[in-house]
């Protein structure tokens, strides 16, 4: 994945598995998301699989700065060890930064204590706080309602804003805690009225609506927005919303550029 100029933006998809059926099954694959932001290479919740999606992609952890945990859920950290390890090339160069809510770290940590001395340094995420890696930076607005400590994103780029809204029930303070000219926004269930903490496309669209975002990719699907055809709800999303809704696709690589044609 060479980049020419150190600027440009993309974000790789080597997942797009919400729920854990879908996830288990590996219906769609469940690798998270790999950034490429002004140079800066960044591993967003690497779920189950992510070292396969990234190697098949000729993605290089080597090259990673850090890799950044919205939360302890399988789906979010099952390969953080290996990519740990890969990021450091198997622990012979100390590199790379891990940002993880503390929940991921204390009692039953995700990470394996002996990895830690790896890494450059483990930064604790927290609600309201800001942080910068290489050449960009991001926050970390408002905890979710997720049954762990869960966190989105705000990321800021030399050229672009984004948002990531990871897991979480929706609640009114989701809204005003995000923006940016792309919404990236997991999207488990079809249906709203669920006992689970996760959003709905319900859900989605009114979040959606309020942000009024260039772009919009609906990602992390569950069984029921599975059978629905995310590309065509995605297609629907963008008539009812008038913004650009897209459904991720596996593999599916979105250059940022694309926010700035007008
Ligand atoms: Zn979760």
């Amino acid at each position: 994945m060479k980049d020419k100029s150190p600027s440009g933006d993309t974000i790789t998809f080597l997942g797009t598995a919400g729920a854990r059926v879908m996830v288990a099954k590996q219906i769609l694959a469940s690798g998270g998301l790999w950034l490429n932001l002004s140079g800066t290479e960044i591993l967003l919740d690497p779920g189950p699989g992510c070292i396969v999606q990234s190697t098949k992609r000729k993605l290089s952890a080597d090259k990673l700065s850090a890799i950044i945990l919205s939360h302890r859920h399988l789906d979010h950290s099952a390969d953080a060890n290996i990519m740990v390890e890969a990021m450091t090339q198997g622990g012979f160069k100390r590199h790379g930064w891990l940002f993880a809510p503390a929940d991921c770290l204390e009692t039953e940590p995700v990470i394996f204590s002996y990895l830690k001395s790896y890494l450059e340094g483990v930064e604790v995420l927290q609600e309201g706080k800001s942080y910068s890696v290489g050449n960009i930076s991001f926050s970390t607005p408002v905890r979710h309602i997720h049954p762990v400590e869960t966190y989105g994103m705000f990321f800021t780029t030399a050229e672009h804003t984004f948002s990531y809204i990871a897991d979480s029930r929706y609640f009114d303070g989701l809204c005003h805690s995000y923006g940016g000219e792309l919404l990236i926004i997991n999207v488990v269930r079809l249906e709203a009225n669920h006992p689970y903490d996760h959003l709905s496309l319900p859900d989605a669209k009114r979040i959606i609506t309020e942000l009024n975002p260039k772009v919009a990719i609906l990602t992390h699907f569950g069984m029921t927005m599975w059978r629905a055809k995310p590309w065509e709800v995605a297609q629907g999303l963008s008539q009812e919303t008038g913004v650009r809704v897209l459904a991720a696709r596996d593999g599916m690589r979105f250059d940022l550029s694309q926010l700035d044609s007008n």
